[in-house]
């Protein structure tokens, strides 16, 4: 699982062609220091150090990985899934990593019964499988699981059907304008436009009894490109499976939220799960979807609403009811974390954790072994170091999780388990999932931007001979001239376009970083390269193969490789630096352009609220003129009242003075090389590496206790989507203004202790 993204296609070559070495010229003026937090001799012990790393990685070993790792389904509780967490525990321990497997028993609901059918009197049975197809050899394997959307509830419905578009809240205050009530109905939404758990939730939440979710092609079919096996896009019979837990809640096992899921553990009541649906859920392919959406009378969809499927999309409800049946396999399943350390020289309890999931819907070749390949050849190359006579300072720990898929159970069970141990010593998490070709998709914590840009700086791109950093500049600069690019963006492609280092995205969720930035408040970094590749189409399904992927994702697997030089460059370095390359006036930076954007918002409902009053009130007046029209007037907001959001203005202005002090004297101590005392250097390092979790608040957000990060969430309405500063951010939104207030006092807090520490690890790096 990871976000999924659907890019225009565009040609970049000749921009890169010219913008490339301009940029790179431009680049010296920022980089005064060097390599960030070495000595002058440390760092050129480690540049040598990474040439020595990148000659042992081959793109080779990472095609046959892939390709026996991805032989047979890979779906929790599969026995290839378990084959394939052996055969890394094998591999590490030849590489020589003290390596082991540590299971956990989750709830993992499997398909007992799957049925969908159209009654009255073009009744229609649907298929719910996907065909084999010429040219890719698992297509036609045994022991798949058919497509289904785990974590919706049982059930066995008739009812009628309406359409709602993308399943999202604007949606079904639509249906309401329209008249159209979804209560005691089978809701039907297309894929995109939001997380697809919100979709049945919010359909559960309307009142509706069943929920189908369909890949329109408009999205996700021929209206893209050429469907597979003539291209790389999803067939007619294509489904995209996937989790529907309400994950933005809290991911993991559902029965053991906050707590590991050791066979010990207290477990709740099914009944009793708070991210478990009620009502009976199904992804269907287009070729399924077809005859129920012909189905549908009542109004014709607005325009924005219809998909590419030949037919006049309608609203509903339809005259004809459609029969639903779901039934699950609800028991326990085991599952395989690898888990492989290496052991650090001298700070042995500051550990670096890299990871990446190793389960997938099928064979899940895109998702997640291609990312999972490149964390292989990573461990591969570091055990030829260690052979070599090398050994880290800090200590590597390098994951392969299970059951990522169904809600990023490996990462957050084993993250829950150690919790302890890991805000005592993790000082970062460096993740990845899915790989392609094209540009770096950098996410994670704000300090270490400045890390990710000194990495990406010096790998190269493999098609466009330029460091991967002026790759990634060069698309953020395309992306935010784009005329609809949104404001954030477009402020991205500002600061991209100044020269210095490249702004990396905030994080939300989609990907088994969650646990360990949001609930454990470790600095965390997510990272793959995407945009040329054509993944869309087969995510989540049958055709997501190796022969899929030697077609249209990393045919010499040299993305692999680079992916395998970004990630490893930054977990030598920050196991190896003298100080840990994290910058706090990076976040400090970020969170000033947060706090503009949330004045911004406030200002912006405000005006918004008060054009709508006035067009309602001339709105009502024109009505009255036009009884025949079908849809009603928007509900009428409420006014937008005085909002305090002066504690966060006061902590982020502070913490800025704070953050320029901290620098100077960085800049003074690495100029004579970061002389000091061992012991005084390891307390440094400490409180450097403990320096995300002060921004946790230990009663988490709102109505989602597991979520403490108070500048990093997955967006209650958006799924994978970031919100920053969401405690603020989403009250304004949602307009709950009594919160706004609260939380912007409670995130002040948190900013004002993150100063406190920064000041202290000033005064204690001056000594
Ligand atoms: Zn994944």
């Amino acid at each position: 699982m990871t976000r999924l993204k659907v890019r225009p296609v565009l040609a970049l070559a000749c921009l890169l062609a010219t913008f490339g070495s301009a940029a790179a010229a431009g680049d010296g003026a920022h980089d005064t220091g060097g390599m960030f937090g070495f000595s002058p001799a440390s760092a050129a012990a480690q540049q040598s150090l990474e040439q020595r790393f990148d000659a042992q990685l081959d793109p080779a070993d990472l095609r046959d990985w892939l390709k026996q790792m991805s032989s047979q389904p890979n779906q929790v509780g599969s026995p290839h899934d378990k084959a394939n967490a052996d055969f890394m525990l094998a591999k590490f321990r030849e590489w020589g990593w003290d390596a082991h497997i540590e299971t956990f028993s989750v709830l993992y609901p499997s398909p007992k019964k799957e049925a969908l059918e159209l009654l009255g009197p073009h009744p229609f049975t649907a298929t719910l499988s996907e065909p084999a197809v010429a040219g890719d050899a698992t297509s036609n394997l045994q022991g798949v699981l058919p497509p289904y959307n785990v974590f919706g509830g049982d059930g066995d419905v008739t009812a009628e059907l309406v359409y709602a578009n993308y399943g999202m809240p604007d949606d079904y205050k639509d249906l309401a304008r329209r008249g159209i009530d979804v209560r005691g109905k089978i809701v039907i939404t297309r894929y995109g436009g939001g997380w697809r758990g919100l979709k049945p939730k919010l359909a559960q939440e309307h009142g509706a009894v069943g929920c189908l979710i369909y890949s329109d092609p408009k999205e996700d079919g021929y209206a893209q490109g050429d469907v597979y096996p003539q291209g790389g896009w999803r067939p007619a019979q294509g489904v995209q499976r996937g989790s529907v837990a309400d994950m933005q809640q809290y991911p993991g096992d559902p029965l053991t939220p906050g707590v590991g899921s050791t066979p010990d553990a207290k477990r709740l009541a099914i009944k009793d799960a708070k991210t478990i649906l009620k009502i009976p859920v199904l992804p269907i392919s287009y070729a399924d979807a077809t005859p129920l959406l012909q189905a549908l009378t009542g109004p014709v969809a607005p325009p924005s609403w219809r998909g590419s499927l030949p037919l006049t999309y309608h609203v509903g409800p339809s005259v004809a009811k459609v029969h639903l049946t779901v039934l699950s396999d609800w028991t326990q399943k085991p599952i395989y974390d690898v888990i492989a350390v290496l052991k650090g020289s001298t700070a042995p309890d500051q550990w670096i954790v890299r990871g990446n999931h190793h389960d997938g819907w099928v064979f899940g070749a895109w998702d997640p072994l291609a990312g999972n390949v490149a964390l292989l050849a990573e461990a591969k190359a570091i055990g030829a170091l260690v052979k070599q006579g090398w050994r880290p300072n800090r200590t590597l720990v390098y994951a392969s999780w299970d059951a990522e898929e169904p809600g990023l159970m490996g990462s957050t069970e084993w993250a829950e388990t150690h919790a302890k141990e890991l805000q005592d010593k993790a000082v970062l998490y460096i993740n990845s999932d899915t790989n392609g070709r094209g540009f770096l998709d950098a996410g994670g914590s704000h300090s270490a931007q400045h890390l990710i840009n000194q990495v990406a700086d010096g790998v190269t791109d493999p098609e466009m001979h330029v460091s991967v950093r002026e790759r990634m500049r060069a698309h953020l600069m395309v992306d935010g001239n784009d005329k609809d690019a949104k404001p954030e963006v477009k402020d991205m492609a500002k600061l991209a376009a100044e020269g210095g280092d490249v702004p990396i995205q905030a994080l939300g969720s989609g990907s088994d970083y969650s646990a360990f930035l949001e609930h454990l408040g470790i600095a965390s970094i997510d990272l793959g390269f995407s945009g040329e590749d054509d993944n869309g189409g087969i995510y989540h399904s049958l055709y997501d193969s190796y022969d899929h992927y030697i077609r249209f994702g990393d045919p010499s697997f040299e993305y692999g490789v680079t992916l395998a030089k970004v990630a490893g460059h930054i977990a030598l370095r920050t196991a190896d630096a003298n100080m840990l390359p994290l910058r706090f006036g990076d976040f400090s930076d970020t969170l000033d352009r947060y706090v503009v954007e949330l004045h911004k918002l406030v200002d912006d409902t405000r005006k918004d609220t008060q054009q709508q009053h006035q067009l309602l009130d001339q709105h009502a007046f024109a009505l009255s003129m036009d009884p025949t029209r079908p849809v009603a007037p928007p509900e009428r907001d409420s006014d937008v009242p005085a909002i305090d959001l002066a504690p966060l203005d006061k902590a982020a202005k502070q913490l800025k003075q704070s953050a320029q002090a901290y620098a100077a004297t960085y800049n003074t101590r690495a100029a004579t090389g970061f002389h000091m005392p061992a012991t005084q250097q390891l307390q440094l390092n400490e409180l450097m590496g403990r320096m995300e979790q002060a921004l946790s608040n230990p009663d988490g957000l709102p109505e989602r206790p597991w979520f403490k990060h108070m500048i990093y969430a997955p967006g209650m309405l958006t799924g994978y989507g970031v919100k920053t500063v969401p405690g603020v951010r989403e009250a304004i939104e949602a307009r709950r203004w009594a919160e706004v207030n609260q939380y912007s006092a409670v995130t002040a807090k948190v900013l004002d202790r993150y100063r406190t520490q920064l000041d202290q690890l000033t005064a204690l790096l001056k000594k």
